[in-house]
């Protein structure tokens, strides 16, 4: 079977000496990997990750809404936009999505200045032809509100946390979902998974967050544990579901 994780952050400062291990093991298991960068310096691992592994690493490049906390540093992020622009557009033929990439009212501040940056991304997504990976913690019907405007039907909703009528606009955009680890014991997203159809669903795991187990760093091969959870929540066998799934993505993002 193969696998593919569309969402992770493989930074270093999450996995200081076993970022190897870790990619080893996805390779291990037939699991692909679309890494994201949110800044300058993820940004670059992700490219450097790419050289290192060009057939497991499928880059993501993108600017997380900037005012929000950093999760490594905590602090409020500062660099020049517009040049970290410019630098994911020279990088074109390299990566594979824009993202991640969106609003967050619950970190963020500077939501003028959110909207600004993440209109950017969209225009640049479309710009270059890729799809775009979206954020949107409580900022869900903004984030909505902005993407139909563009009518760019590439577009994958990373752990989408929204109300049910905003799921079902989403559904009717034929947006993509992808669905994190933490379905295991998430009744949000196995609802999601029950009523999506399965060609609008992908996997990821959002490493090193929402780990399937309590006691375990999440990483990119736990995104079988996704296909398990939809295979049983579906009725159906798991293979079916991993290969229906690994097609989305590459439908969507070409890998
Ligand atoms: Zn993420």
């Amino acid at each position: 079977m193969n696998y593919i994780d569309v969402h992770c952050h493989l930074d270093e400062f999450f996995y200081k000496d076993d970022i190897d291990a870790v990619i080893r093991r996805a390779m291990g298991n037939n699991v692909k990997i679309i890494p994201t960068g949110v800044n300058p310096d993820t940004n670059r691992q992700v490219l450097k990750l790419q050289e290192k592994y060009p057939n497991t690493i499928y880059p993501s490049l993108g600017i997380y809404p900037p005012d929000a906390l950093s999760k490594e540093t905590k602090k409020k992020q500062d660099y020049d936009i517009d040049k970290e622009i410019k630098f994911i557009e020279s990088n074109k033929d390299k990566i594979t999505a824009i993202g991640e990439v969106g609003m967050d009212f619950k970190d963020g501040t500077d939501f003028e200045q959110q909207e600004k940056t993440f209109r950017k991304m969209i225009e640049l997504a479309i710009k270059i032809d890729k799809p775009i990976v979206i954020h949107s913690r409580k900022a869900e019907i903004k984030v909505i509100d902005i993407l139909e405007e563009y009518n760019y039907k590439k577009i994958v909703m990373h752990c989408f946390c929204g109300k049910h009528s905003q799921v079902r606009r989403i559904r009717e955009n034929k947006w993509c979902f992808s669905i994190p680890t933490s379905i295991v014991r998430d009744q949000h997203f196995q609802k999601i998974v029950k009523e999506t159809p399965l060609f609008l669903l992908m996997t990821e795991t959002d490493s090193p967050f929402l780990s399937p187990f309590k006691d375990k760093k999440n990483e990119p091969s736990f995104v079988i544990e996704t296909i398990k959870k939809i295979a049983e929540l579906r009725n159906m066998a798991e293979i079916d579901v991993a290969n229906i799934l690994y097609r989305n993505a590459e439908r969507v993002f070409g890998t």
